[in-house]
Formats: C-alpha cells, structure tokens, sequence
C-alpha cells in the first residue's frame, strides 16, 4: 500500500535536497511555496544530522506543500549504518529511521531515503547480509508502529569503501516490494571512478534495475543526481555544481533514456549551493527529451 502522494503521481517531480543558497530565506515552511513559484515540484527535507524538526513544523511543512503541489521526501541520519553488526548499534538505527518515517508521516512525505551504511572493513558479501538482516527488523518495526506507508528507499553511495554499489542497493530492495532503491547517479559515477557516465552506462544501470525490480518499480525510482568530484582512492571527495567543467555526470543522457522508457521517478537535484537552479535544468532538460521522444514526424526520428 502506498500513500496518496504515491499515487496520484503521475508524472515526474523536481527539487532540491535541502536548502539552496539563493532561498530567499525565512523558515523551511516558506520553501514549498518558493520552490513552486520558480517551477519545481519536489523537495527533500534533510535530517542527515539528526531529526530535528518539531511535529507542529513538520505538519505546517507538511500543508504548505500540499498546498502548493510540492512531492516531499526525508533524508535520514547520515550516520545510519545497516552494515553494523553490533546489536546496541542496530537498535539505535531503528530508532533513527522510526523518528525520521514519524517525521515523514507528519510532514506527509511518503518516501525516507535511507544509508545502506559503510563496511567497517569487513567484506562486501558479509556486510550486505547483515544489513539485509537489518533493514528486515526496520521494516518490520516500521510496520509495528503504524508507518508502514511510508516507503525506505536504500541509496547506492559514492565513496568504495562504502555499502552501496548498485548491486548492493538492489539486493536490499528485493527484501520488500516496497522499497524503492535511490540511485544516486553521481555517487555511482564516483565510486566507478568516472565510468558510470553516458548513454551506455546508464543504459546499463536502466536494465540492471528492471532486471532486478520489474519495469514497474524502477520506473518510480528515487533518483539523486549532482556533478561528484572523486579520487581514484576512495571514490566520493565532494559535490559539485552542473557548471564543473572537469567532472560528470552529464544530466542529458540519462534524462533521453528515462524519457523514452516514460519513466516518472523522483529527482532529487544534491548540487553544492545551486541544487534549486540545476533542478529546474533537469526539469526543462526531461521534458524536452520527452516531448522529443514523443515527436514521431521529427527529423532525426522518421516514421517507417
Ligand atoms: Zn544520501
């Protein structure tokens, strides 16, 4: 069962994660009505260093962006670690993604973007299970507390030594048909050290999700996209904006792939400052790649 919000999407939504430099300012209730005024759809609220936020906001949050049309998602505490194999821990990650759907519930948001967690030096295959193990306690208690609407959405991370390939995220995904995987493109093109990036390679990522999920599911994907710089060490070193000339990922390619397999995910722009402005890049850059999808007399497109 998924919330209202889930269903009554039918089309893609666009925003920003957290707050850009050029919000006007004032308090985070005022964003849902900015973001709608300058075009964007979406927003995800951040709780990456902790749930913060009261319920009265969360609610007042909550109405300004039904009022105004605004798809909302939470970030959860970055400091979640599902690999972590230490019982005392575990239970304080409960407790983190608990307060962070209880927040969501609040607000309204149906999706709580969530870590897949670092490996502490132990091995990929070793890590993964107890995470799966980890997230299946999650949802239960999730369930248990009555937040069971919400969606999780396990994101693939950008630095190597880190749960999260896409692979990784998948497999957690497939624990629930509820989950909904976030694929953070510029965290994959990080931690591929620049290889995750093209029509190809996308192409690539595209199948291995419907491979994995169905059509159905990785058409509603999570998406998280900015321009990531890396190292060829450890992968991740920081956000960038589309202006970078050095590093990817370049939106358009994916953008033409999502738009010819009608795909309606939600996209996140994570860019350092400009994430409202290279969101609504994003935003023009789908449409048109759709509208040209579906433009069968085109030139570079005949009919046979
Ligand atoms: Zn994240």
């Amino acid at each position: 069962m998924h919330s209202e919000a889930e269903n009554k999407m039918a089309e893609p939504v666009f925003g920003p994660a957290g707050t850009p430099d050029d919000f006007p300012g004032g308090s985070t209730e005022k964003m849902p009505g900015w973001l709608a005024s300058i075009g964007l759809s979406a927003f995800e609220y951040q709780c990456g260093r902790g749930v913060r936020v009261g319920e009265e906001t969360a609610r007042s949050i909550g109405r300004k962006a039904l009022e105004n049309d605004i798809f909302l998602s939470l970030h959860a505490p970055y400091y979640i670690n599902l690999a972590n194999p230490d019982a005392a821990r575990q239970e304080k990650n409960v407790q983190y993604v608990i307060s962070t759907v209880r927040a969501a519930d609040a607000m309204g948001a149906s999706r709580v973007v969530v870590h897949s967690g670092t490996l502490l030096k132990r091995a990929r295959g070793e890590a993964l299970k107890t995470a799966m193990a980890a997230l299946k306690t999650i949802l239960r208690r999730c369930d248990g507390a009555g937040f069971g609407h919400i969606s999780l959405c396990p994101e693939t991370m950008g630095k190597t030594g880190q749960l999260g390939t896409l692979e990784e995220v998948l497999s957690l995904c497939q624990l629930d048909e509820r989950l909904i995987p976030c694929v953070d493109f510029g965290h994959l093109y990080a931690r591929s050290f620049g290889a995750a990036e093209g029509p190809e390679a996308f192409l690539e990522i595209l199948d291995t999700i419907e491979r994995a999920l169905g059509v159905k599911r990785a058409k509603r994907i999570h998406v998280h996209f900015s321009k990531i710089a890396y190292t060829k060490k450890g992968g991740e070193l920081r956000h960038l904006t589309f202006d970078d000339p050095e590093y990817g990922p370049e939106f358009l390619p994916l953008a033409s792939l999502m738009a010819a397999r009608d795909y309606c995910p939600v996209f996140i722009c994570e860019s350092a400052g400009t994430q409202s402005r290279d969101a609504l890049r994003m935003k023009e850059i789908y449409f048109a790649e759709r509208k040209r999808s579906y433009e069968p007399f085109s030139s570079d497109c005949p009919v046979p």
